[in-house]
């Protein structure tokens, strides 16, 4: 049983630039793979130089001289508020296109994707008008204020696990603090971007206030990035493509960015953890949205006295998944993003047991249209084993045991990421221990994953990023601030 048929999806065309959708003749095209299927469902036109300069400028010149950044901020809010409202009047067709395009299950974007999409906009649009600036101790005969202003033009670039949920990390705290936006979506997951930005021109947020042009990373991103007009970039993918973007943003500006990057994420079990509870939990961190994310809990570290029994109910939740395409109403394993993807997971998968992992289960590649890729329980005693150092992307878990909880901490640190951990303990003392030792950006207790408390920022340290998502530091740095001096 489907939740709707595929074929009947409407696929909007071209960019979103000055408040429509937009094609250009130097445009190419290129057609669109669907996950599920492998097979192309749509073409997509890639922005050419001139298409990227255009959309650019037009932001740059609505910063300049519409009302949106000159607005009383509250009143800005109240358009956010209304494209909020929109969002969840469109949810139905907006979780048929997500879930089309990428690997979320439609229940799912339903269910998880588009009200956390809402709550974190309408986040963001409370904070419009919950900040300011300060009065500098100076001179007693003058007036010194530290004001905050908006960037100008945030360049937004998104990655294709969570489209839309990555686009409003993004535009939702840019636009809220008096930005402008040009979004580039990923190639591989680019129509409900063009979708909102529409949906935001129609909630009255002014027109090339948020523009999304489409196309690659290598000449339409890094063409964003370059861009003389771009006061900031943001950005969640990849290590590699981070330390690229950082890199174009040093040589083309030097303007600043915010990397939310790559994750190789521990989750310490200790004895006396409630081990129903968290092997579900453990189960669920890995095998969600089949590990296409970036907080994975993707290293099980778990006290060798129950490292048996703990995964053996780890392997039972594995056994209940059912792999299918993301719109049919009993998959709850999606498919994994492309085949060049499932080939790399299936190559490290490999490598790592030729290094001495042993296989507990899994580890299969499954062309079925679509790649999808078995949940694969990997035990591993050299710490040095690729599926422990490399970030896999896929629904893969190593287990590596320890016995005391100084080889725990030991082994949830790793030499290249820090962007989340998971400790499972009744210990309370343990536990705040390990909050403390794990260099992370983001610590779990007894629980594994963002909530809808965006209050809490995200982001990593190390080679999982710079700066936060989400919270009120993501807000604060879409602005800049400046010092003025008044004399009396
Ligand atoms: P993946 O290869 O898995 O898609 P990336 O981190 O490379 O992950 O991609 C995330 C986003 O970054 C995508 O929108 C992609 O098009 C974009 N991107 C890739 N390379 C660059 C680049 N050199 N400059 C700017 N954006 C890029």
């Amino acid at each position: 049983m489907d939740w709707y048929n595929p074929s009947d999806t409407d696929i909007p065309k071209g960019h979103f630039i000055d408040g429509r959708f937009m094609s250009f003749n130097d445009d190419t095209s290129v057609d669109v793979i669907c996950p599920s299927t492998g097979q192309a469902y749509a073409a997509l036109n890639y922005a050419s130089p001139d298409t990227v300069e255009f959309a650019v400028s037009q932001a740059y010149q609505a910063y300049r001289t519409n009302s949106w950044a000159s607005m009383a901020p509250r009143e800005r809010a109240k358009y956010l508020f209304q494209w909020a409202e929109l969002i969840e009047k469109h949810q139905a067709s907006l979780a048929q296109l997500e879930s089309l395009g990428s690997s979320r299950p439609y229940h799912e974007v339903l269910q998880w994707d588009i009200p956390y999409v809402v709550d974190c906009l309408r986040f963001f649009a409370e904070l419009a008008d919950k900040h300011g600036g300060y009065v500098g101790a100076t001179q007693q005969d003058r007036l010194g204020m530290v004001i905050s202003q908006p960037y100008g033009v945030i360049g937004a670039i998104t990655p294709w696990n969570f489209p839309m949920s990555m686009l409003m990390w993004k535009v939702g705290p840019a636009l809220a603090a008096g930005n402008a936006v040009v979004l580039k979506p990923s190639e591989m997951t680019p129509f409900t971007s063009v979708y909102l930005a529409k949906l935001a021109v129609d909630a009255g947020i002014p027109a090339n206030q948020f523009n999304v042009v489409q196309g690659d990373g290598k000449t339409v991103g890094q063409a964003i990035c370059e861009h003389s007009l771009i006061g900031k970039v943001t950005f969640t993918g990849s290590t590699a493509t981070g330390a690229a973007i950082m890199s174009t943003c040093a040589l083309k500006g030097p303007k600043p960015s915010t990397l939310e990057l790559g994750g190789k994420s521990p989750q310490v079990v200790f004895a006396d953890a409630d081990i129903d509870k968290t092997a579900l939990t453990v189960a669920k961190a890995i095998t969600g949205n089949a590990g296409q994310v970036c907080v994975s809990g993707s290293r099980l570290i778990i006290h060798q006295d129950i490292a048996e029994t703990f995964s053996q109910k780890v392997l039972s939740h594995f056994s209940q998944l059912r792999m299918g395409p993301t719109w049919n109403k009993s998959t709850t394993l999606p498919p994994i993003i492309s085949a060049g993807q499932a080939q790399r997971i299936n190559s490290i998968v490999n490598q790592s047991i030729a290094q001495g992992a042993e296989r507990l289960c899994g580890g299969e590649l499954i062309n079925d249209g679509g790649s999808f890729f078995t949940p694969t329980l990997l035990a591993i005693t050299d710490n040095n084993n690729c599926a422990v150092q490399q970030e896999i992307f896929g629904p893969v878990l190593t287990m590596q045991t320890f016995d005391s909880d100084e080889q725990a901490w030991a082994l949830a640190s790793h030499e290249t990421y820090g962007l989340a951990a998971g400790i499972h303990t009744q210990n309370l003392q343990r536990a705040l221990t390990g909050m403390r030792q794990i260099e992370a950006g983001s610590v779990w207790i007894n629980r594994y994953g963002r909530s809808f408390d965006h209050i809490m920022p995200t982001g990593g340290f190390k080679q999982s990023g710079i700066g936060k998502d989400i919270g009120v530091e993501a807000f604060q740095a879409n602005l800049k601030t400046k010092s003025v001096l008044i004399d009396f």
